[in-house]
């Protein structure tokens, strides 16, 4: 089994009307397929076949009788039931409980031998030939932060294998994507660097900050959770309803005390956000990285396009506070365009808006749970390391970089290498 680093990249198909009933087909014999290996494999509870040449030397033959699929689609039907039973064996060995796989969720695992993937469609191989379907993607200039511009438009990323999928909701399918890129390899430390680097230029490292209006104020790639958004949203609130009985009274009296708490609130607020710039150093100086990288502000306005005014002023002046700060510093800032940072898993890379509900992450392809600002902080960490491998020289002036964890660092390929290691 290799292991070059992998992403898997969504994409939704636009399938002819005629051809739609093929794929449905393809998915009942596929799973049919796996159904058959499943009950042959799973004999007793303290006796399963976990072996796929053992599998497909007693059930190919007649499932390609059974079925109209390819040779590849049976053995991948095989393959996947195989997997289930040999996931489901290990949880028997741990004591924990489980049963025969069954296999009744639509989905069918393609490879390069019954699918191909073009620059804009794939051909899917079902009982009745080929199907070409076109791949649904927003227009050129957007695609580039999107998973599909950056992976599957990108040399360096080869897609492997998928997975098609049909939302009954919907009535669509979307393709899953598996891509790799085989030119990472791995350094005599044991860390894993992009295949770039080889000048020998020096490895950065950055600490990533998602900003909340809700929550956490700041929350860092390292997992530290900076000031509270909902206290300072609090005491705005309180203020605005003091100014506002003042107003009702409509007393000159009332209208100098007014002004006295307003330029009281504005000196308190920006007494905090002063301390919050500095607990944000403190971290990035403890952390021992190179660079602070936030979402860019244009957006970090659009994402609080809900909030008051206020919050928009509080985030660009907190953002300016921390760059103001850092000049004192061997510290620099920069920022990256944060779409789907919130919905990309840090763990697998898989990106969804099903991942994320509200401050809770859990990605619906590997399973990974995390508090989503975290989650979201790691990811904006990620894609600057990803700019950098892309050949932007970082404001640091190096040209690789890996990211800032909670002790240790993760790297751009999401390995993780513990603090004593590095
Ligand atoms: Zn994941």
């Amino acid at each position: 089994m290799d292991d070059a680093p992998r992403r898997t990249v969504p994409i939704k198909l636009d399938v002819p009307e005629e051809r739609r009933g093929d794929l449905h087909q393809t998915k009942t014999q596929f799973l049919h397929c796996a159904n058959r290996t499943s009950e042959w494999a799973w004999r007793y509870d303290d006796y399963c076949v976990t072996s796929k040449s053992k599998a497909e030397n007693a059930l190919y033959d007649e499932l390609r009788e059974e079925t109209d699929l390819t040779a590849n689609l049976v053995q991948k039907g095989i393959r996947r039931a195989i997997e289930a039973v040999d996931a489901g064996v290990e949880k028997l060995k741990d004591g924990e409980k489980t049963s025969q796989p069954d296999f009744d969720s639509w989905s069918v695992v393609y490879d390069k031998r019954s699918a191909s993937f073009n620059d804009d469609h794939a051909t899917l191989s079902t009982p009745n030939g080929r199907v070409t379907a076109e791949y649904v993607l927003p227009p050129k200039e957007e695609r580039e932060e999107t998973p599909f511009g950056r992976y599957y438009e990108s040399d360096d990323w080869n897609a492997s294998s998928a997975t098609l999928q049909y939302d009954e909701q919907d009535d669509t399918f979307s393709l899953h994507i598996t891509l790799k890129n085989p030119d990472y390899t791995v350094d005599a430390s044991g860390r894993q660097k992009a295949g770039h680097d080889d000048d020998g230029a020096e490895n950065g490292v950055v600490l990533g900050v998602d900003l909340n209006v809700t929550g956490a104020f700041a929350v860092t790639s390292t997992g530290e959770f900076i000031g509270s958004a909902d206290y300072l949203t609090h005491k705005r609130n309180q203020y605005e309803q003091r100014r506002a009985k003042l107003q009702q009274a409509g007393t000159r009296s009332a209208h100098l005390t007014m002004q006295s708490i307003g330029s009281r609130f504005s000196d308190w607020s920006l007494d905090w956000l002063h301390n919050r710039a500095n607990d944000l150093i403190a971290e990035a100086q403890d952390a021992d990285v190179d660079g602070i990288i936030f979402e860019n502000l244009d957006h970090i306005r659009e994402n609080i396009a809900n909030g008051s005014k206020f919050q928009q002023w509080a985030y660009a002046k907190f953002v300016e506070l921390v760059e103001y700060k850092v000049e004192s510093t061997e510290l620099f800032v920069d920022t990256v365009n944060p779409a789907y940072t919130s919905q990309r898993c840090s763990h697998c890379g898989f990106t969804h808006e099903d991942n994320r509900d509200d401050k809770a992450f859990e990605c619906q392809s590997c399973g990974y749970e995390v508090n989503a600002d975290y989650n979201a902080a790691k990811n904006i960490a990620v894609r600057y390391c990803g700019y950098i491998h892309r050949g932007q020289t970082s404001r640091g002036g190096w040209a690789t970089s890996q990211l800032a964890l909670k002790s240790g660092t993760l790297n751009v390929n999401g390995e993780y290498t513990p603090a004593q290691l590095g």
